[in-house]
């Protein structure tokens, strides 16, 4: 099964306590000697780490693992701070913004976010991506086809993380909270299945909305993502 590594307890000396996602389940398995640089599997001492592996049913209380395949890791021999800053932010957010249970409603947004960040794509807008992605799994659906308020297809002047999506101009404030380009950023990046629909955005469109997803995320949820603050800086 493949899998991918979000987090990594020490349990006992050498050995560790993984917890993972992968396609339709969140677990955790026991993982003997990975903390042991020498060990055939210690790559998955590795947050976002990609791996194939096998489990079996033991006495303890999770599975153990049987044997296991590096797939990928997201480490570079040279990675920028934005980039790992990244990385960061989307393993603090596997963490922290799901349900322990629910964490694998994150798989595929992971792993493609993982793959265009690899790509080189623009780590900004990787994160963008990945947290419109899962706002929808956290309960916070975005409505970007109208006006989330009336319906209206036309005159879409603002948008709003509180009020759930796009606004016309009867329903927005006055004062506008993004500009054309930021609206466009938000509407193709939701309706799009790849890592692919920047358009013209600058750093500074995209920083303006991931600080506003922050501060939506701590109203909402009662958790504030500190990587992301490094990154916005
Ligand atoms: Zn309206």
């Amino acid at each position: 099964m493949e899998i991918i590594v979000i987090s990594v307890a020490q349990y006992k000396e050498k050995d560790a306590v993984v917890n993972a996602i992968t396609e339709g389940r969140s677990f955790s398995f026991y993982a003997k000697g990975i903390l042991n640089p020498k060990n055939k599997n210690s790559f998955l001492n590795n947050t976002l780490c990609k791996a194939n592996i096998t489990l079996i049913e033991g006495k303890l209380k999770y599975p153990i693992l049987e044997s296991a395949e590096f797939i990928s890791s997201p480490m570079l021999s040279n990675c920028s701070l934005g980039y790992l800053n990244a990385l960061l932010t989307i393993d603090e957010a596997m963490i922290h913004l799901f349900d322990s249970q629910e964490k694998f409603l994150g798989y595929e947004h992971v792993n493609k976010t993982l793959i265009a960040l690899r790509k080189g794509q623009n780590p900004l807008y990787c994160i963008l991506y990945f947290l419109l992605k899962i706002l929808p799994s956290l309960g916070f659906e975005l409505e970007v086809k109208n006006c989330v308020n009336c319906g209206s297809k036309k005159n879409i002047t603002d948008f709003s993380f509180v009020d759930g999506g796009f606004l016309c101009s009867k329903c927005a404030e006055s004062e506008r909270r993004y500009n054309n380009t930021q609206l466009l950023l938000i509407r193709n990046t939701v309706l799009s299945d790849e890592v692919d629909a920047i358009g013209d955005a600058t750093d500074d469109d995209i920083k303006e909305l991931l600080f506003d997803i922050n501060v939506f995320l701590t109203d909402g949820i009662g958790y504030h993502l500190r990587t992301l603050d490094s990154l916005l800086k």
